[in-house]
């Protein structure tokens, strides 16, 4: 049963860590009751158990890590995706050409999710016999957290590598229109006694969940997020968006935002980079292509594997990870801070805070699933 917010100073503190905020009014639904409603949506939607069962675990994953924006929040618009046909309830995804290192599968327009768990799994058996391989995916949809594919590499002592491109909604260096996506890069590292590196970051500035979240509370945006139609940067939040939902002109800006000065020509090859590892490669969609028209997304994944022994020992490895990351982390720490973090420590924590506490949802997201729960026969838990 989902409980109330214990206290303020427990949001306080969770807030703290860097994640994203708890807001008010949010219940805490413990984790196994949260994945048991979303894979039974799943079921009832006909998808098949063992792909509703990985769907929801991408979900919930995101969740536990304090990714909110692409954990159960995010179900309503997979709802609509399966029941409209636009994402096919059935994994119709198919290996289209391969190689001893390498795959291309066409993702038949079924779950990001349940294809992009298969490329990865793809990479790591190619990668079993080949010491690295690279898998390409097209023809898919939304995949959720780009660190679920890339971690998947860590228990098999590789090296996992995941990407996908978007829907447009960054405007690249001197443009003024978005062409490319929010792409994310994940990369996942084992160690041996300290957490493994996982980076799991998006290639713009910020992503769009975060401009609504200042829409929300009515603030200016810092600048160097996003630009208006005029291809300068905006502190109106509200603007910007209906301007990217009107495809008026402006948008989110690359890593390193407007121009050059801070190297926002950076950020920009990198969201290139993305999709054209995703798109242009496996043949998916690309640019302004991606979700371009409304029976297929054709959004395209890219997934790699490394196999650290083809390099040197993996116990070597781990031991020099463990050394590397304490070099880190014992470095003096700027005024006013009192650790620095490894990418993945932070999530790392806060599932384990979540799996032990559950799992807070605003009230929005609360209406949306007890909606869902009721359209498809799910009772909410609450
Ligand atoms: P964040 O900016 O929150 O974090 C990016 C990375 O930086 C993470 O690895 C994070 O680790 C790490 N990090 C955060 N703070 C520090 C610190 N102080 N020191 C060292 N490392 C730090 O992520 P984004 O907002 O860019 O992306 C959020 C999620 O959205 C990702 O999972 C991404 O895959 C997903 N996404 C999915 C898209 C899609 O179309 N499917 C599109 C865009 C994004 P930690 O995890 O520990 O916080």
């Amino acid at each position: 049963m989902p409980s109330r917010v214990p206290s303020l100073a427990f949001a306080a503190g969770r807030a703290e860590m860097g994640k994203e905020e708890v807001v008010e009014g949010s219940v805490w639904v413990p984790e196994p009751t949260l994945r048991t409603f979303t894979t039974t949506v799943f079921r009832r939607l006909g998808v098949p158990a063992r792909d509703a069962v990985v769907t929801a675990d991408v979900l919930l994953t995101a969740d536990l890590r304090g990714i909110g924006s692409h954990g159960v929040a995010r179900l309503p618009r997979y709802v609509v995706g399966l029941r409209y046909g636009a994402i096919s309830k059935k994994d119709a995804s198919k290996i289209a050409k391969q190689t001893r290192s390498t795959a291309v599968i066409d993702g038949g327009n079924s779950l990001g999710q349940v294809v992009g768990r298969k490329g990865m799994l793809l990479a790591i058996e190619k990668a079993r016999k080949a010491s690295l391989a690279f898998v390409g995916v097209r023809n898919s949809n939304h995949y959720g957290i780009a660190g679920y594919y890339a971690m998947m590499a860590l228990k098999a002592g590789m090296i996992g590598i995941s990407m996908t491109n978007a829907g447009p909604l960054v405007v690249p260096t001197f443009g003024r229109t978005s062409v490319l996506g929010t792409n994310p890069v994940s990369v996942a590292v084992p160690s041996d006694k300290e957490l493994p590196f996982v980076l799991d970051m998006a290639t713009s500035v910020v992503p769009r969940g975060q401009i609504e979240v200042y829409e929300r509370q009515g603030k200016l945006m810092p600048l160097g997020w996003a630009v208006d139609a005029s291809g300068h940067s905006s502190q109106d939040p509200k603007g910007v968006l209906e301007a990217l939902a009107k495809r008026l002109g402006g948008g989110i800006l690359p890593l390193g935002g407007e121009g050059e000065e801070f190297s926002g020509h950076k950020g920009y090859g990198l969201a290139l980079l993305v999709d054209i590892l995703c798109g242009v490669l496996p043949g998916a969609a690309f640019g302004l292509d991606v979700y371009g028209t409304e029976d297929a997304a054709n959004v395209g994944h890219f997934f790699g594997a490394i196999d650290v022994r083809a390099f040197r020992p993996l116990k070597e490895f781990r031991r020099d990870m463990d050394k590397l990351i304490r070099m880190l982390r014992d470095s003096p720490k700027a005024a006013g801070h009192e650790r620095i973090y490894l990418h993945g420590e932070k999530s790392a924590a806060m599932a384990q805070e979540r799996l032990a506490k559950g799992i807070p949802l605003g009230p929005k997201v609360v209406a949306s699933l007890r909606k869902v729960g009721s359209e498809t026969g799910v009772p909410w838990p609450g």
